[in-house]
């Protein structure tokens, strides 16, 4: 059965490329009929992030990306935490040992660092090559400290095929000695993604392309340790541009940034998708069960993505429209809450008017800001060179219009129309002079009496006699 996992590290927020990587695992076991799988890699203690693994474990569950098994939904592997595995690397570091595959070590940190200073670009074997297993055995019971390192062949040429980069060849001459056991007593990421991925019976390793050239090492552990190497997919890193990777430092990277943004969840997890993979179809929007069984390997691209909010914002707004007017207002409140100048407004109806013009909720503030603007608007709108409109015109109709809307209000549409009929003007010319005596602005989400309705009789006759103490300067 196949079986992938999601190895975060708990550092910090749920990165765009993290978020990538499970759902490509999630998709690739769903379509196989497999499992998925959540691990927690935070044996590097000093980069654990409190919090982080909580907003894992929530950001996975609300995307939908539910896994089989994992530390809070338990399973027959665990536990899945490698903090609280300690114990199992240590048995196979020493099966290592005694194998002649990994050897003590005791250099200091000033010999290292003269090693780096003198133009080392590696690890020199030092203690593989002067400590014998007693001395070193000796000197760990004398209270040492001591790291244990993997015994990479000084020479030849390793290979292994990826299922997306085809055969990868790697000289162990570019490899290091790397740490498998630190001082501390916990494995490194390099010892212990093996040690789990084969306890976990993972069958196929979803991961960034920054462990292509690692991976040698991890089969050279699998072969000493007699595991059966799993599969490997490597995913291209996604860009911010042609130059940059898109990074954790970029702070509008992560899932929370793109959900406090007003961004969906299904639209982010759909953008998200097209960023290294396409269906044979090429369709852009795709719900989660679509992709479940659309998946598979050969749309993976083998060249990097570029991520591009507009596109994402394209996409999130197809998932706006599709939203009814409740789901739409209630994702909007959060945002008209920031809003104090909506106080007092009927926001139900403000949903309405914006619902189809909102391509991310965050916009409701752009959408709306005209409505603090009024007072200082400039007379020159009334200039509309379609509509033959300007303030001279303005200054003519409004006393008129403000008369209408004061008798006429619950009828105004109608008689807005009328009485552009009975005197000789075009309907355009007086909803133009009247939505822009309202608002004050060019472009508004909704027409003249969608406005009027906005603000109400008070406000909308407040504002026309405003207007027209402007155009009458
Ligand atoms: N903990 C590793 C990371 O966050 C996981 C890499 C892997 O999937 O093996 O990069």
């Amino acid at each position: 059965m196949v079986r992938t996992r999601f190895a975060p590290s708990p550092t910090g927020f749920l990165h765009v490329g993290g978020l990538r990587t499970a759902l490509y695992a999630y998709l690739y076991a769903k379509k196989a009929g497999g499992k998925f799988i959540l691990r927690i890699e935070d044996t590097d203690l000093e980069r654990t992030v409190p919090g982080a693994v909580e907003l894992i474990y929530r950001t996975l569950n609300e995307t939908g990306l539910h896994y089989d098994e994992g530390p809070d939904v338990g399973g027959e592997y665990g536990p899945y935490i490698q903090t609280e595995r300690k114990n199992v690397y240590l048995d196979y570091a020493r099966k290592l040992i005694e194998s002649g595959d990994a050897y003590y070590c005791f250099c200091s940190k000033e010999r290292l660092d003269k090693l780096h200073k003198d133009g080392a670009t590696k690890y020199d074997k030092h203690c593989q090559r002067t400590v014998s297993r007693e001395e070193a055995e000796r000197r760990i019971a004398a209270g040492e400290k001591y790291v244990i390192r993997q015994n990479i062949p000084a020479e030849g040429v390793s290979s292994y095929t990826d299922l997306v980069f085809g055969e990868i060849k790697v000289d162990y001459n570019d490899l290091e000695d790397n740490i498998l056991i630190k001082s501390d007593g916990y494995p490194t990421y390099n010892f212990a993604n093996v040690i789990d991925d084969h306890l976990m019976h993972i069958t196929h390793v979803i991961r960034g392309t920054e462990y292509l050239s690692s991976t040698p090492k991890y089969n050279l552990l699998y072969d000493a340790l007699g595991f059966e190497r799993p599969q490997y997919i490597h995913l291209q890193p996604i860009m911010r541009d042609a130059h940059q990777k898109l990074s954790k430092r970029h702070g509008d990277a992560n899932y929370e940034d793109f959900i406090a943004k007003g961004y969906l969840k299904d639209a982010i997890v759909n953008y998200i998708a097209l960023l290294g993979w396409s269906p044979k179809d090429n369709r852009e929007k795709l719900t989660l069960a679509e992709m479940e069984e659309m998946f598979s390997l050969d749309g993976i691209s083998k060249s990097a993505s570029i991520f591009d909010e507009q596109k994402m914002r394209w996409l999130n707004s197809l998932y706006v429209k599709e939203l009814s007017e409740q789901e739409y207002h209630a994702h909007a409140l959060p945002f008209y809450e920031r809003l104090p100048y909506l106080k007092g407004f009927d926001l139900a109806y403000l949903s309405t008017l914006l619902h189809g013009r909102t391509e991310v909720f965050s916009d409701v503030q752009k959408l709306t800001e005209f409505i603090t603007k009024f007072d200082g608007f400039d007379t020159e709108l009334f200039v509309n060179q379609k509509w033959k409109t300007d303030a001279t015109l303005a200054a003519k109709l409004l006393p008129d219009l403000i008369a209408l809307a004061g008798s006429e209000w619950d009828t105004l549409h109608d008689a807005l129309n009328a009485y552009a009929e009975q005197n000789g003007y075009k309907k355009g010319q007086v909803l133009w002079i009247f939505r822009i005596a309202l608002t004050g602005a060019a472009s508004t989400p909704g027409g003249a009496t969608e406005m009027a309705t906005l603000f109400g009789k008070k406000e909308s006759l407040r504002r026309l006699a405003v207007a027209l103490e402007k155009v009458r300067r």
